[in-house]
């Protein structure tokens, strides 16, 4: 009778490991044939400053326009993307969107502040990024400066001796680092010396816990005092309250993005938010 139930067991997971491949198989497919269709779109994310509320700039997320599984949120691609290595591709398409986008914003006399994206250890490990990064910037005729390059923790650790080089070559183009998810990974504070990026981004699953739990306040006010102590910028993520702004601002965090404010938007309505920022400030 064990017996039995053992084969049943296998015979189970066989069937799931066989779904599980093949979904994974078709994902990838799909994906391939998404890249040929042009289907990925950028999102944009507003970030404001916390003492003043300006409109200061955004995060670019992407989608997947898929024909019909309508837009796909990155959670559900991007690691897949990661291991396939399609995410080299993907990326590059995002960063040169990005770059695209500023450029046209500029030239209708936007001001869209800096535009971050997200970049994977895998993007950053093969090829040389900072050269593909500095012909973005080239090719699109904008400010290196106007972008921001988001990585984690694990990004920065999952590249090991290369990191310091690598990360010293993109601020040799003019652009912004960001640590993103901080707090969540491994971060000593010698790394943060030696790596010299310009922002922190506490993670989301902090500010979240602020009203609920002290243990965050805590760790939200060591991030701010410690960016503070060594000249960086500290961004809060997933703001989705007044009280949240409220703490923040108190402890001298820079900028926030969260739907308090907005959610990831497509490109023409954060078009239309820089143009009523705009009108708005030189109005008074
Ligand atoms: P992330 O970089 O930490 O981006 C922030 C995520 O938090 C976004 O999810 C955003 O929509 C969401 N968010 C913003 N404000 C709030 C809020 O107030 N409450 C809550 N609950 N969520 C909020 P999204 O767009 O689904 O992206 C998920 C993740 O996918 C990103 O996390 C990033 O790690 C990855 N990703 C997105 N775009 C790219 C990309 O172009 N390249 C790479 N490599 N990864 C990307
Ligand atoms: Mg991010
Ligand atoms: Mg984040
Ligand atoms: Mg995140």
């Amino acid at each position: 009778e064990a017996k039995a139930a053992g084969k049943n067991i296998f015979a189970f997971y066989h069937t799931e490991m066989t779904r599980q491949a093949r979904r994974r198989l078709e994902l990838e497919e799909a994906l391939t044939t998404a890249l040929a269709r042009k289907e990925f779109v950028l999102y944009y994310q507003p970030v404001h400053d916390v003492a003043s509320g300006r409109l200061i700039g955004a995060e670019a997320l992407v989608r997947w326009q898929h024909p019909e599984w309508g837009l796909v949120s990155p959670n559900e691609f991007i690691p897949l993307a990661e291991e396939t290595g399609q995410i080299v591709e993907i990326g590059a398409r995002v960063a040169s969107e990005a770059a695209r986008q500023i450029r046209a914003w500029t030239e209708l006399g936007l001001e869209p502040g800096v535009v971050a994206i997200n970049v994977s250890s895998r993007q950053l490990a093969r090829g040389h990024f900072p050269a593909f990064l500095r012909s973005v910037i080239e090719e699109n005729g904008i400010e290196g400066h106007r972008l921001e390059v988001e990585l984690t923790e694990s990004s920065l650790l999952a590249l090991g001796e290369r990191t310091t080089d690598l990360l010293r070559e993109i601020r040799e183009t003019g652009v912004q680092l960001a640590i993103d998810d901080f707090g969540t990974g491994y971060s000593s504070l010698s790394y943060l010396r030696r790596f010299r990026v310009d922002k922190l981004k506490i993670d989301r699953s902090f500010v979240n816990e602020l009203q609920v739990d002290g243990g965050s306040l805590g760790i939200v006010k060591a991030v701010i005092a410690m960016g503070q102590a060594m000249g960086l910028q500290v961004q809060a993520e997933g703001v989705e309250l007044d009280s949240q702004l409220d703490t923040l601002a108190r402890l001298g965090c820079d900028s926030f993005q969260g739907y308090l404010r907005a959610a990831p938007m497509p490109a023409e309505q954060f078009q239309k938010l820089l143009g009523a920022s705009q009108s708005q400030q030189s109005e008074g």
